[in-house]
């Protein structure tokens, strides 16, 4: 569709607009390959509604750029033979996902598979850990010498101005504003985008996960707080000072416990990890050094103080999930983080919730719990390096 719309396109702006005909058709062309690999010229003009001429100029081009390679031939009825194509697995990505506790360096190739990764503790003190971090990838950039590295993507726990190059807001990070581009860029020669880990997983899910057919879609990220990255209309939503999206430091109760933004009674304060791990406490437990993921396995064990901390928490993930229903109309909420893997505690909870005030004329988006291993945020930093060249989705 998108394709034909493109192929009209040509005839009807040739002359000063054709470069960018040109440009629209080479990025078709370049997602096609990259979304249905192995394909053939002929399924790509059939595909996007491209000339058969006009797709193998570009394939042309792109196997020229070394974005694309050939091979293998396939095999069809009546003898022909067309050779497939797919992106160079020779270019690479470098992607980063900065947590509290720990920071994953990864190389990631074009197509999204992951090569080789590091994990680093996160230093309290952002100047040492931006300094392990350029030591990390440093390394990795020695041992991809025979490759194309494309860029460095870089997913945080907090909100990133691009405007200014600084780290404006992380109140679970506890950073001081800081300058995160800018340093690797010169250590490393490379590009380098930033992004909030919300952010990143929305664009893990349009570019990695066939989601770019949903134009409103939101995902709720949920850790030690609570992020929520929004797609509206089609297109990622930043907002001014790239601020948008904090529906975690909205207040539920205005009178609740203290923020590590500074209020109180944040939605994060109730809905996340570690608003879990304080209704257990408050319960009498004695140990206090316990990770979320104990809590779940005690929860699964038998742990009933365990399992009711697990239950409020999702009533209020639920609560405050009406915000963003009530706010954004999604289609689609995609839940990330670790309380995924006991969905079964959480899921019917959290639908009720989000059922229970649904609007009149609104709907009830679906809800999708991404059942991950880390990797979102890790997938979408590699979509957001990409991007420059394939173009936003939808
Ligand atoms: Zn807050």
């Amino acid at each position: 569709m998108i394709g034909k719309m493109a192929a009209t396109g040509e005839r009807k702006f040739q002359g000063a607009s054709s470069e960018v005909v040109r440009d629209i058709n080479r990025r078709i062309v370049l997602n096609l390959i990259r979304t249905r690999h192995p394909i053939s010229r002929a399924d790509l003009a059939r595909v996007s509604g491209l000339q058969r001429s006009t797709v193998s100029l570009i394939v042309e081009q792109l196997i020229q750029e070394n974005w694309v390679i050939e091979g293998p031939t396939g095999r069809l009825p009546r003898g022909r033979r067309p050779t497939f194509l797919r992106l160079n697995d020779e270019r690479v990505i470098i992607a980063v996902d900065i947590r509290p506790t720990q920071t994953t360096v990864a190389l990631a190739d074009a197509n999204g598979k992951f090569i080789s990764q590091e994990i680093l503790a996160t230093a309290s003190n952002p100047e040492v850990a931006l300094a392990a971090l350029i030591g990390s990838i440093e390394r990795l950039i020695r041992s991809s010498r025979h490759k194309k590295i494309e860029g460095v993507g870089i997913s945080l726990p907090g909100r990133y101005d691009h405007n200014i190059d600084r780290l404006v807001f992380a109140p679970n990070l506890r950073w001081h504003e800081i300058d995160i581009r800018n340093p690797i860029v010169q250590a490393t020669g490379l590009e380098v985008e930033v992004e909030n880990a919300a952010n990143a997983c929305v664009l893990a899910a349009v570019w990695f996960d066939r989601m770019e057919d949903c134009r409103n879609l939101v995902v709720v990220t949920v850790s030690e707080g609570i992020g929520t990255g929004v797609w509206a209309n089609g297109a990622l939503v930043r907002g001014q000072n790239g601020m948008a999206g904090e529906f975690g430091h909205v207040p539920l109760d205005p009178k609740g416990p203290p923020c590590g933004c500074g209020g109180r009674g944040c939605w994060e304060v109730f809905g996340s990890n570690r608003a879990a791990l304080r209704y257990y406490f408050e319960s009498g437990s004695e140990s206090t050094d316990l990770t979320f993921l104990d809590l779940l396995s005690r929860a699964e064990h038998g742990d009933k103080r365990a399992a009711k901390a697990l239950e409020t928490m999702a009533h209020y993930l639920g609560r405050g999930m009406r915000m963003v229903v009530a706010g954004l109309a999604p289609e689609r909420i995609i839940l990330v983080g670790e309380f995924t893997r006991a969905w079964h505690r959480f899921g019917a909870i959290i639908e009720s919730e989000v059922r229970d005030q649904v609007l009149p004329g609104g709907s009830v988006p679906h809800l999708i719990p991404a059942y991950e291993d880390g990797m979102a945020r890790l997938r979408g930093t590699v979509a957001l390096v990409m991007q420059k060249d394939f173009g936003t989705v939808g």
